[in-house]
């Protein structure tokens, strides 16, 4: 029994932690783009706002099966270069050709994910594919919420080039997990735009602007905290993790004046905006109409598999937690 209790335990140790935006920010910013929503997607989308928030994360969990799926929740811009990084071509086919698909894979590609879900969502509306619409749409929420992060946009994402080991899981589960009751959400309507390409890449290129700015604050915080009080070990249901003491992350949030409510509040109008626009542009189907048929059985099926092997913790490429 005590034997039993020990494994139990080394087990829940184990278990992994989010990537990309923690679980909890991922699934606040697809519940609340909920409410950016005009009138005639409302209804719908309200509806399925419990499938939308829990499936704010299958992306991350994806990333424990399959070897592509890392990539397309990050671009390392700085790998070619400084703001505003004009060796990147924005489009696809152009980036292809000056940089080599096999670059793009191995530095990221998650404006090109998101573009592509963009116009899979588009197809998904005119064909009135309600599991289709809703699996787009709680996906694409999730890139496009990872290229809000000023850290999804550098090499350096976990500041393991500059000392700062950890930061990536700081800035984007810690502190909002411990800060983000504080925060206003708000962002009124969805704005629609015209180029889907456009609109991420000035989402990206905005995170980028603010790499320098993450790092740097962190590296104050660091300087003004001993060092023995950096860490804590913390009861997470019934796992201890290693955590950010409460008094090194708020000092460091504090310092960031707002930065990660903006981030998130700006992912929330873009997963709106994207999800209306898409609707937009294939022709305004009534969603009332739709079936209410959330998952079918292949789905459903895909999911479980998925599921099986994000408990088991096998991640697929690139790791950033401590
Ligand atoms: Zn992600």
């Amino acid at each position: 029994m005590k034997k039993l209790a020990l494994i139990t335990i080394i087990l829940l140790l184990v278990q992994p932690e989010g990537h990309g935006w923690g679980f909890r920010a991922h699934q606040r910013i697809n519940r609340i783009a909920v409410y950016t929503l005009p009138g005639e997607m409302f209804g719908f989308y309200k509806s399925h706002i419990d499938y939308l928030t829990e499936h704010a994360v299958d992306a991350d969990k994806r990333r424990y099966g399959s070897k592509d799926e890392a990539a397309r929740h990050y671009i390392d811009l700085d790998h070619f270069g400084v703001y505003p990084f004009e060796a990147v071509p924005r489009n696809w086919k152009k980036a292809v050709e000056r940089l080599s698909e096999d670059t793009l894979q191995a530095y990221g590609i998650v404006p090109w994910q998101v573009e592509r879900m963009y116009y899979q969502l588009v197809k998904a509306f005119k064909e009135k594919n309600t599991p289709a619409i809703l699996r787009l749409s709680a996906d694409i929420g999730h890139y496009i919420a990872d290229a809000h992060v000023p850290l999804h946009t550098t090499e350096n994402y976990n500041g393991q080039l500059t000392g700062q080991h950890g930061i990536h899981g700081l800035l984007e589960s810690r502190l909002p997990e411990l800060f983000d009751t504080e925060y206003d959400l708000v962002t009124g309507k969805a704005k629609p735009f015209d180029k889907p390409l456009d609109r991420i890449w000035t989402a990206v290129l905005s995170s980028a602007a603010a790499v320098d700015c993450v790092l740097y604050l962190e590296r104050q915080t660091r300087e003004a905290i001993p060092v023995d009080r950096h860490y804590v070990y913390e009861q997470k249901g019934s796992r201890t993790v290693k955590a950010y003491a409460v008094e090194y992350a708020g000092d460091y949030h504090k310092r960031l004046h707002g930065l990660i409510e903006i981030r998130m509040r700006d992912a929330i109008a873009c997963v709106g905006a994207f999800w209306y626009t898409a609707w937009l542009d294939a022709g305004q189907p009534d969603l009332d109409q739709l079936e209410k048929t959330v998952l079918d059985e292949t789905e459903k099926q895909k999911l479980a598999e998925e599921e099986k092997l994000y408990r088991k913790g096998v991640i697929q490429g690139r790791e950033e937690s401590y």
